[in-house]
């Protein structure tokens, strides 16, 4: 049996290795678009503030692939997938075949239309590139402008404030909010950045992000204009699926899975943030985002690659930890 599995994240690297525990024969070949060795990404904060090493940050080392008999296929980036004869696509056009596939992709942060051309001058903060990239800058960084509602924003920010760097956050809200937190924890989000230091403009957004010299000058809609060494934008967040268009996969923003984390492809899974999951009390999909839940789907999902029939535990809440202070967030109302 030959298990191919795209995506090396948390629930691509826990499907493996459950898959590894049940057949010990199977060939699997993990693949990863990343050039790095597959990484814990919830940790990249801990790795930014110095509190791990780039080595703790590893999910699996080499000698671990060598023993659990997991070919790494690195830096290789899935391009598409030919479902009927059962083959994956790389980038430079050489197939994988298999038996049974597992689309572990996650998801990436957008920036939204009124930024997208000033993109050059934003700096992302979701992979180890970007945070290795940004460590690279720090000692000549004072000040940082930070914009966007993605949760991992909110890590960002405590992240700059534990490096005693300058940080002005804008948001278009009367108070700092992030959707999936706000409702349901009863912990101030506005007031706990406050309280860090974050300076925050609120009823504004940026409408540009000019470089000059080594410096970037935001304006805002409200006519504020900031200068800053690092700009940061985060809008929202999708699923990793685009190299699945053109394919008969059932898809909406994710790709639709049942409890049991089968796609509507025969043979093919789907896990983590690039899934969005049937939920029968609410009669609809939807993405079951952070790590916890990864680990669990990429558990479920390499048990049924393997011929068992697990059904994944919906989970209601998970807690999302920045800088220490865990916050409740919750996918199901
Ligand atoms: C800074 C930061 C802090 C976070 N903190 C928390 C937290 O405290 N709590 C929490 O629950 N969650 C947190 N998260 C979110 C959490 O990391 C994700 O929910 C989790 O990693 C999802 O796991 P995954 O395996 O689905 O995707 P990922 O871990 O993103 O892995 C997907 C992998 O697939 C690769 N890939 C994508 N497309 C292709 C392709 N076509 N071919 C080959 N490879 C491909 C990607 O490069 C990536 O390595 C944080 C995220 C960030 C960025």
């Amino acid at each position: 049996m030959k298990y191919v599995i795209i995506g090396a994240g948390v629930a691509g690297v826990t499907a493996a290795e459950t898959v590894r525990k049940i057949d010990s024969d199977g060939e699997i070949v993990l693949i990863g678009k990343e050039q790095f060795l597959p990484y814990k990404r919830y940790l990249l904060t801990e790795f930014f503030c110095g509190t791990i090493s780039k080595e703790q940050l590893f999910s699996l080392s080499c000698e671990d692939l060598k023993r659990l008999k997991i070919t790494f296929r690195k830096g290789q980036l899935a391009k598409s997938v030919d479902f009927e004869n059962k083959k994956v696509k790389l980038f430079h056009n050489e197939t994988v075949s298999y038996d049974k596939l597992l689309i572990a992709t996650g998801g990436k942060p957008r920036i939204g239309p009124a930024l997208r051309s000033f993109e050059k001058n934003l700096q992302l903060y979701y992979s180890l590139e970007d945070i290795l990239l940004i460590k690279e800058k720090l000692d000549s960084v004072r000040t940082c402008v930070v914009f966007g509602q993605g949760l991992s924003t909110l890590d960002l920010m405590a992240g700059l404030k534990n490096l005693k760097k300058e940080v002005i956050y804008i948001t278009k809200k009367p108070r700092a909010f992030f959707p999936l937190l706000q409702s349901n924890s009863d912990v101030d989000v506005h007031q706990f950045l406050s309280e860090k230091g974050v300076k925050i403009i609120t009823n504004d957004r940026p409408v540009s992000v000019e470089k000059r010299d080594d410096k970037f000058i935001v304006e805002t809609f409200n006519g504020e204009k900031l200068t800053a060494d690092l700009v940061f934008a985060w809008d929202d967040y999708r699923p990793n699926i685009r190299f699945l268009e053109n394919t008969k996969i059932d898809r909406k923003i994710g790709i639709l899975v049942n409890e049991q984390l089968r796609t509507s492809v025969e043979d093919v899974y789907a896990a983590g943030d690039c899934a969005e999951i049937y939920h029968p009390k609410i009669k609809n999909y939807w993405i079951n985002f952070g790590y916890p839940n990864a680990i669990e789907q990429g558990e479920t999902a390499g048990k049924n690659m393997t011929g068992l029939n697990e059904n994944y535990r919906i989970r209601e809440t998970l807690v999302f930890h920045v800088l220490g202070k865990p916050f409740e967030a919750r996918w199901w109302e």
